[in-house]
C-alpha cells in the first residue's frame, strides 16, 4: 500500500454547515424534552413506560452534548494569539499524557532546538496534540511508540509531527478522518470530533493539517505552523536545514 497525504479544504464550508445544522437540532431536541417531560409527568409513579422515557431523556442529553461539541468545533475562532515556545508545549503535553494516561507508550521527542516562535493559543494548540497524541495510543492497544517531532520550515514556520506505529488507517478512513462525527470506535468511546477539532484551531492558527498513514505501519499527523511576522514583515527567527513535507 502507497503512503497517502491527504489535504483538507472542504471542512472549512462544512464548519459553517455545522453551525447551521446544531441551531435546528438543539430545537428539535428541545422540543422531544419537553414532551417526554410532559408525558412522564402523567404517568403513575411505577408505570414501566417511565423507564423508557428516562432513556428517550438521556438520548437527548446526549444529542445536546453532541451538538454543544459541534457548534464549538464550528465557531473556533482565535482569540488573542500569543507568542509560543511550541517545543516547550510539546514537553508539557507529553508529560501530563505520561502521567495521566493507562495506556503506556513509549514517548520520543525529536525537538529542533531552536525553534522559530509560532503565534497562537496555548490551550487550542495543547488540546490538539492531546487529542492526537490519544488517538496514536488508541491505535496502539498492545502499546507502540510515539514521536514528538518539530521542525523549522523552508517559509519560516513550524511543523509538528505526531508519528505511531499503531494500526494505521485504510485509505477509506483516511479519507473520512477529519469529518466531523466520523469515527471507527464504539459508541460512547468516539465522537468522532477529534481531528475535526484540531482541524479548526489549526485553520484558525492559519496553519494546515496533513495526515500520513499505512494499514500496519502507522500514521503521522503532520501540523505547520505559519511564519511570525514582525511589524515590518520580516521574518523571525528564519530556519538554516529547514525540510519539507516527506512523500
Ligand atoms: P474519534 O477518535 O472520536 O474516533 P477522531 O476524529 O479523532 O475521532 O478520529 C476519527 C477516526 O480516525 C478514528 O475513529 C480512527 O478510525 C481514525 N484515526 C485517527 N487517528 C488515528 C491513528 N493515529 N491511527 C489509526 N486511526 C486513526
Amino acid at each position: 500500500l502507497e503512503t497517502e497525504v491527504h489535504h483538507f479544504q472542504r471542512l472549512d464550508s462544512l464548519g459553517n454547515l455545522a453551525g447551521g445544522v446544531a441551531h435546528d437540532m438543539n430545537n428539535i431536541l428541545a422540543v422531544i424534552l419537553n414532551l417526554v417531560e410532559l408525558q412522564s409527568a402523567r404517568l403513575a409513579e411505577d408505570a414501566p413506560e417511565r423507564r423508557e422515557c428516562e432513556t428517550i431523556k438521556k438520548a437527548c442529553t446526549h444529542g445536546a452534548e453532541l451538538v454543544r461539541r459541534l457548534t464549538q468545533f464550528a465557531r473556533k475562532q482565535m482569540e488573542q494569539p500569543e507568542p509560543l515556545d511550541l517545543n516547550a508545549l510539546v514537553r508539557d503535553e507529553k508529560d501530563t499524557l505520561e502521567r495521566t494516561t493507562l495506556k503506556k507508550a513509549e514517548w520520543v521527542l525529536d525537538l529542533e532546538d531552536p525553534l522559530p516562535t509560532v503565534m497562537g493559543q496555548a490551550s487550542e494548540i495543547g488540546n490538539a496534540i492531546i487529542n492526537i497524541c490519544i488517538n496514536a495510543l488508541d491505535a496502539m492497544p498492545r502499546g507502540g511508540r510515539i514521536t514528538l517531532r518539530t521542525r523549522a520550515l523552508a517559509t519560516g514556520g513550524v511543523r509538528l509531527s505526531i508519528e505511531d506505529n499503531g494500526t494505521g488507517m485504510a485509505p477509506e478512513v483516511l479519507a473520512r478522518a477529519l469529518d466531523p462525527f466520523f469515527t471507527t470506535k464504539p459508541v460512547g468511546k468516539g465522537t468522532g470530533l477529534g481531528l475535526a477539532t484540531v482541524y479548526g484551531t489549526i485553520k484558525a492558527h492559519g496553519g494546515t493539517v496533513d495526515l500520513q498513514s499505512q494499514v500496519g505501519v502507522g500514521t503521522t499527523v503532520h501540523l505547520s505552523f505559519p511564519p511570525v511576522r514582525g511589524e515590518a514583515g520580516e521574518v523571525h527567527a528564519a530556519a538554516d536545514g529547514a525540510e519539507a513535507l516527506p512523500p
